[in-house]
């Protein structure tokens, strides 16, 4: 183990306040190796100058809520962020400039922004997922096989997908990591073969398209269920993540992988050594 290593991760939790944001701070707590140096929201937020542990229930670890992420960034050796696509490319810049890691669990990237985080992996380490379970990366796994071994013309594919109320993108980022998946044992584009939503008279059902279905409602943290739908036949993967900890553990798992890692962008996959 190097010295950097032996050394406690610093780590600054942006969107401190958020659902992901508590559920990290108090993740971090119970995880040895990594400890909680910076806390950070957006200017305005009712939640600044508080301590957030006190505000994510674990008591308080002199950690106060701030709008100026300079500062922390620069005493950190890594960001956790699970904020909105705008604020991640922000902080993708600043991880880049202080030459730290960069954990990345914000859905609803554009394809633009994506490509400006792939441009700030050019110098610095980032891994960004749509999902950071370690059962999701798994059925991914099992999803792209399954998508090779059952042929495009017998078996059609749709994704299902369940969340809370307050969730604001669609189809879910573990969706379209499924759908990624999907489209990889099938050897073809997301992109080009996905049907995203259906309304009206959609006509018949395209060959080796995949569909996308999208539930939301209640308190739902995350269900997920790819079909492989077959004549008279049906194969059925399933998640269903019971609790958000599950993100936020393999979020700080993330990144005490990556540190010390050369830059570049990374997968959930890569860290769970199922690529
Ligand atoms: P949330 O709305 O509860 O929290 C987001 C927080 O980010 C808010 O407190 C908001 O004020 C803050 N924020 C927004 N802009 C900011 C900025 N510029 N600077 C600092 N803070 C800022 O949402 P959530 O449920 O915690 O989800 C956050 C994101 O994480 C979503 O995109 C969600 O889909 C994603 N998510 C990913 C995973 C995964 O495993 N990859 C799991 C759960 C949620």
């Amino acid at each position: 183990m190097s010295e950097e290593q032996a050394r406690e991760m610093g780590l600054v939790v942006v969107g401190a306040a958020g659902r992901m944001g508590q559920t990290l701070i108090r993740a971090i707590a119970t995880i040895a190796g990594a400890r909680v140096v910076g806390a950070v929201e957006r200017a305005g937020s009712p939640d600044i100058g508080k301590d957030a542990g006190t505000l994510a229930g674990v008591g308080e670890i002199g950690v106060p809520i701030t709008d100026d992420p300079l500062p922390v960034f620069a005493r950190a050796d890594g960001v956790l962020d699970f904020t909105t696509p705008a604020a991640s490319i922000e902080f993708a810049g600043y991880a880049a400039q202080a030459r730290i890691v960069h954990v990345i669990g914000t859905t609803g990237c554009s394809a633009a922004d994506d490509a400006a985080i792939a441009a700030a992996a050019r110098h610095a380490t980032i891994v960004k997922s749509g999902n950071m379970s370690l059962g999701v990366n798994l059925l991914a796994v099992l999803v792209e096989q399954a998508a090779a071994a059952l042929s495009a013309d017998d078996f059609d594919i749709e994704i299902l997908e369940m969340h809370h109320r307050n969730k604001v993108d669609a189809p879910s980022g573990t969706a379209l990591l499924l759908g990624e998946a999907a489209a990889k044992g099938r050897e073809i584009g997301l992109r080009d073969n996905s049907v995203r939503v259906r309304d009206g008279h959609t006509g018949a059902r395209q060959t080796g398209s995949i569909g996308f279905a999208t539930l939301r409602g209640g308190s739902v943290v995350g269900d997920h269920s790819v079909i492989l739908a077959g004549t008279g036949e049906r194969v059925t993967l399933s998640h269903h993540a019971e609790d958000r900890a599950i993100f936020a553990r393999g979020a700080v798992k993330a990144a005490l992988w990556a540190r010390g890692k050369k830059p570049g962008l990374y997968s959930m996959r890569d860290v769970l050594g199922l690529a």
